[in-house]
């Protein structure tokens, strides 16, 4: 039998788009060889970035088999480098960097239903925020369905509290799940939609990095160990394993993994935890790599067998063959797909269609054009949906402008954000669903190639095509959108007590020329009335301005916007990640804010701000009336500190500006001049100069991931307690996802430690937040997370930074 495999996962990315495909004869022969194996290999770990891209590309190439990574979460919990997205949003572009790098070292993308809620310090810790057994069912399903011969774990079930909980944990549901995929008594309820699967071997992937540094692990007894050389040249793709697992890990560019290229022999580690040990070297000693299905096996020999590089056009009876064999036997089958795909490339065969339009709505007609170029030595019969059909002669590139009325009503949302995530887990109604990177949302235009007696359809995506002067061109999905969207600034606004003006941005994409907009909340608030608005174009934007006030004191409400046009009602905001690396995403979701009246005294101080890898503190600022300048560090003048009483440092403004280390000394002139310098987050690790504080300040990792773990005010009358705001215990309570982050590990005795804290079973903690008179004015460094407590409006962290900035009052 052929295996089961994938459904239609792989091929929901859009196959034919120009950037991505490789035709050249040798890559269409490397295809052919992965098609020869039929055996999965699976790599198993909890984030975007735990993968070892060394050993997925190694499968690929090298052993030429099926590799899937199974990433237990998305990664919405980690920082960003490269933008202002978190959470969900961060998981979007997390997913795509993933699809990224697997479309470079040629794996599959796999996830579990579980989202990233931060860090953790032990697996226990992790399962208190998952359900454990969800998370289970999911990984025992990911086997199921993707049949793994051996799976791979990134991390060691034994390393509680060694490392981050997630990972721990990925380790230990490795394990269970190993027992579990094959015992028809464990979920039953899968056993709908697949058979049950045991895999031979778990191995656990390890390196220097677990036994603490390169010299214990090269004196360690490495007899237990398979070691494998993932340093091959592959000279028929003219590059080595090593160099396209770099490119792969690069794609990882919100993490800050760009990377240089390695070349060299290099060895990976393979440590047995379940199964039976091999008898080799070799992980796969004993286990049969090829189909048991025998015509299938023989015909796919074959294929490679004839292969001719100079003329590969010569493979397609072997190909058409191949397709009849897998239509008869097994229409879903991964193989079926690639052996569609290798036709194409194999006969030069190209498709596209593509609108310059980046949107479209229901009912709307936007201009398209279709491309079909067939570069075949024959001409051919093309048909289409609507059942016209088209004869291109060898050598022709067809092109065609056609109108297009969107009907599908359905929105382009990301399957698993349709509903809101509940218990940290994502919301996957269809069974089916659940595993899948992304399920596209393309409108897809059906083309029929007639080979004689072979008729095959192809599915081609709707792409959104731009051609840009200085970039050449550039693919992107084309998205469906509802016919109004309505966006706020923020995701929430922070009242002090007086009325403010809230700005939405209001968007077309309907025929309709005529909305009426309004915002609504509760009694609590007083809003104004309603807007009507008048649009010339689809696509064109308007911000109208609202004024909200509240009525009573500290009060929590929700602001919703709707939209009323021809009769419909529209509440919905367009959220979109782009960036040049990933296919632009959008996630439509209500157009609902949160609002809150705090009561809140707000320091008279002149903020100026050096942005660091990206925070939100300067929005959350101004957003309660504090004026805050981004001070541009590239044209640096020591006169730009000249008007203010306030610097804060981005989060690791240190670890990504080489700027830092020469402004240095003017920054510290500001403070013994009387200016007070807030010092959020930097990482201990890649500091960009081990200067960072005028005093001694040194580093650590230490952080408390418990986001109500108990802080005790260490000198309970220090102004940053009480002045202007009167902080209390109550004040620490609902943060969110954790206390901070690289907490100070020594400091000069100037330094005063004002908070102590620390996570469950581990010694206190003072590096928190610390505080040093200097010169005339006072320096602060604190790993506290303001940059996500401020922006999610928790009230206690806004009064504690309220009054952390007051310390820079003392320049009047
Ligand atoms: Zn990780």
């Amino acid at each position: 039998m052929v295996k089961f495999l994938f459904g239609i996962a792989l091929f929901l990315c859009t196959p034919f788009s120009a950037q991505s495909v490789a035709n050249s004869s040798s890559e269409v022969y490397d295809d052919l060889l992965r098609l020869q194996n039929n055996t999965t290999v699976m790599y198993l770990a909890a984030h975007p970035d735990d993968e070892n891209t060394k050993i997925i590309s190694w499968l690929t190439h090298e052993k030429h088999v099926d590799a899937v990574y199974l990433s237990l979460n998305r990664g919405g919990g980690g920082q960003n480098l490269i933008g202002t997205e978190k959470g969900a949003l961060l998981g979007l572009l997390r997913t795509q960097e993933l699809l990224e790098a697997r479309k470079v070292d040629q794996g599959r993308q796999w996830f579990t239903r579980a989202m990233d809620f931060g860090f953790s310090k032990t697996a226990n810790e992790t399962f208190g925020f998952w359900d454990k057994q969800k998370v289970l069912s999911d990984v025992v399903w990911a086997i199921r369905k993707n049949r793994p011969e051996i799976i791979i774990t990134r991390f060691d079930p034994n390393s509680n509290g060694q490392t981050h909980g997630h990972h721990t944990a990925s380790a230990i549901l490795a394990m269970e799940a190993f027992d579990l995929a094959g015992d028809k008594n464990a979920f039953p309820e899968q056993l709908k939609y697949v058979k049950i699967w045991q895999p031979k071997r778990l191995f656990f992937n390890t390196s220097w990095w677990f036994y603490g540094s390169k010299e214990n692990f090269d004196k360690a007894d490495k007899k237990d160990l398979i070691s494998i050389n993932v340093g091959n040249y592959y000279p028929l793709l003219g590059i080595s394993n090593n160099e396209i697992s770099s490119k792969s890990r690069s794609k990882h560019a919100c993490q800050g993994f760009g990377m240089a290229l390695e070349r060299g022999n290099d060895l990976e580690y393979l440590k047995l935890l379940k199964g039976d040990p091999p008898k080799t070297n070799d992980i796969f000693d004993g286990i049969n790599l090829k189909s048991e299905y025998k015509p299938l096996q023989n015909q796919i020999d074959k294929t490679v067998a004839d292969y001719n590089f100079k003329n590969p056009e010569l493979s397609l009876n072997n190909l058409l063959q191949l397709y009849d064999l897998l239509q008869k036997d097994n229409p879903k089958d991964l193989k079926l797909e690639a052996v569609k795909d290798l036709i194409l490339k194999s006969q030069g065969i190209y498709f596209e269609w593509t609108t310059k339009n980046t949107f479209g709505t229901l009912n709307e007609e936007i201009p398209t054009i279709i491309e079909i170029a067939n570069r075949s030595g024959k001409n051919l019969k093309f048909s289409f949906d609507d059942a016209s059909t088209k004869e291109i002669s060898a050598g022709e590139d067809f092109k065609e402008n056609q109108k297009y009325k969107i009907t599908n009503e359905k929105i382009s949302n990301p399957y698993y954000l349709k509903k809101l995530p509940k218990d940290n887990l994502y919301v996957v109604e269809n069974q089916e669903d659940i595993g899948l990177p992304e399920i596209s949302t393309a409108i897809n235009k059906k083309i029929t190639i007639d080979f004689g007696s072979t008729k095959i359809d192809f599915n081609v995506p709707l792409q959104q095509k731009t051609t840009n002067p200085s970039i050449g061109e550039r693919y992107e999905p084309f998205y469906t959108v509802p016919a109004f969207v309505a966006n706020f600034e923020q995701e929430n606004y922070i009242f002090n007590a007086k009325a403010k003006e809230i700005t939405i941005e209001l968007q077309n994409f309907s025929g309709n020329s005529k909305a009426k907009v309004s915002l609504k909340s509760d009694k609590d608030w007083k809003i104004s009335p309603s807007q009507n608005v008048n649009f010339k174009e689809i696509g064109e934007k308007k911000k109208l301005i609202f004024t909200v006030e509240p009525l009573s004191k500290n009060t929590t409400s929700n602001l919703e916007a709707v939209v009323e046009s021809n009769g419909k009602t529209y509440n919905q905001s367009l959220n979109v990640v782009d960036y040049p690396h990933i296919k632009r995403q959008i996630w439509i979701k209500n157009a609902q804010v949160k609002i809150q009246n705090l009561d809140l005294k707000i320091p008279d101080v002149k903020i100026a701000y050096i942005k660091g890898s990206g925070d939100e503190i300067p929005s959350s600022l101004r957003a309660i009336g504090l004026p805050v300048k981004e001070l541009d560090i590239k044209t640096w003048n020591p006169s730009l500190l000249k008007n203010y009483d306030v610097l804060i440092l981005g989060i690791r403004s240190y670890n990504v500006n080489s700027e830092m280390a020469v402004i240095n000394k003017d920054i510290w002139k500001f403070v013994e001049n009387g200016g007070l310098i807030v010092n959020q987050y930097q990482t201990n690790r890649g500091l960009l100069t081990d200067e960072i504080a005028p005093l001694q300040l040194k580093l650590g990792g230490n952080r408390i991931s418990e986001e109500d773990a108990k802080l005790k005010m260490l000198v309970s009358n220090h102004p940053v307690f009480n002045t202007p705001n009167k902080i209390s215990e109550q004040d620490f309570d609902n943060w969110i996802q954790e206390r901070g982050l690289y907490f100070a590990d020594s400091w000069d005795k100037k330094f005063v430690p004002l908070l102590e804290g620390n996570d469950a079973g581990e010694s206190p903690k003072q590096g928190i937040l610390l505080v040093a008179k200097y010169g005339k004015g006072t320096y602060v460094y604190t790993g506290l997370s303001f940059f996500r407590e401020l922006p999610a409006g928790v009230p206690g962290a806004y009064k504690l930074f309220m009054n952390i900035l007051a310390l820079g009052n003392t320049k009047k």
